[in-house]
């Protein structure tokens, strides 16, 4: 499942779009029946009102926690399409669906955005927790109006500790509640055992029980982790792959995720917290 670095790197290599004008949109049957059985497959508003980004010009790609947004401009002016690639979704930059060189992505296609140089821009999404949506105002959005800050800002660290330390959060399991865009964006199940390793917290920990201190160290760490894995090209595991055709290498700096000993020769223990499974040492993490 995609997580910050992924949603990163994907936006990263879209900016080519960047001056390009979407022409037209086609849908795929799964969305086409979805829609008509009044379920909002894929695209999270009606279809007519989706196809409203015909005609416009993509001004620029941006992220924001684990959702990546197109600015658009139009006649009426400013448009946003937002996209989050859920547990699957990946965009694709080709001249005919067939560059699409992972069969399942080709078959899987739910989205495509003709665009002013010929080219095509393809929204696949193999088990469809993906989504799509227009909206005029970013400040519409619900997700982003609680979103912490992103953890490049300069006040991110800060946000986070005191989010933390205000009490509200005590009796929440620190793994959970990193997981939380409230507190931190972009973090999800496999970076949260990183960097609670990394940091030698304990993910059962609860929240007022972690001194200031150490949650400024798990900052740091989670910090340290998306870097490592903005650097190693992200994730290549189970049906998550890059859409740049490139694979990612950061499953092989994992130091408990999926492990069966941590780096110190230590048995790694397993437990799910919040519906998710844990990764974590007893010995080096307390
Ligand atoms: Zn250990």
């Amino acid at each position: 499942m995609p997580e910050l670095p992924e949603v990163e790197l994907v936006k990263r290599s879209l900016t080519s779009l960047i001056g390009l004008k979407i022409k037209d949109v086609v849908f795929s049957d799964t969305v086409i029946s979805g829609h008509k059985n009044d379920r909002m497959t894929i695209v999270k508003e009606p279809i007519e009102s989706f196809l409203n980004i015909r005609n416009s010009t993509i001004i620029n790609i941006k992220r924001r926690g684990k959702y990546m947004y197109f600015e658009l401009m139009n006649d009426e002016g400013i448009l946003y399409m937002i996209s989050h690639l859920g547990m699957s979704g990946g965009f694709f930059i080709v001249n005919t669906l067939d560059e699409i060189t992972e069969a399942n992505y080709k078959k899987h296609w739910h989205v495509q955005f003709h665009l002013s140089n010929g080219q095509i821009l393809v929204y696949s999404d193999i088990r469809r927790f993906g989504e799509v949506r227009t909206i005029r105002d970013l400040n519409d959005f619900l997700p982003f109006k609680n979103m912490a800050p992103e953890y490049t800002e300069e006040t991110a660290k800060n946000y986070f500790v005191e989010t933390l330390k205000s009490n509200r959060y005590d009796n929440s399991y620190i793994k959970a509640i990193i997981m939380d865009a409230k507190i931190i964006p972009g973090v999800g199940n496999i970076y949260a055992s990183e960097a609670l390793y990394r940091s030698g917290i304990l993910p059962t920990r609860r929240v007022k029980n972690i001194s200031k201190k150490r949650l400024e160290l798990l900052f740091d760490k989670i910090v340290e982790v998306f870097e490592l894995s903005l650097n190693a090209g992200g994730l290549t595991i189970s049906d998550y792959r890059s859409t740049t055709g490139e694979s990612g290498s950061m499953q092989t700096k994992f130091k408990v995720y999926g492990q069966k000993f941590c780096p110190k020769g230590h048995e790694i223990k397993t437990k799910t917290i919040g519906q998710r499974n844990t990764y974590y040492c007893t010995t080096c993490q307390r």
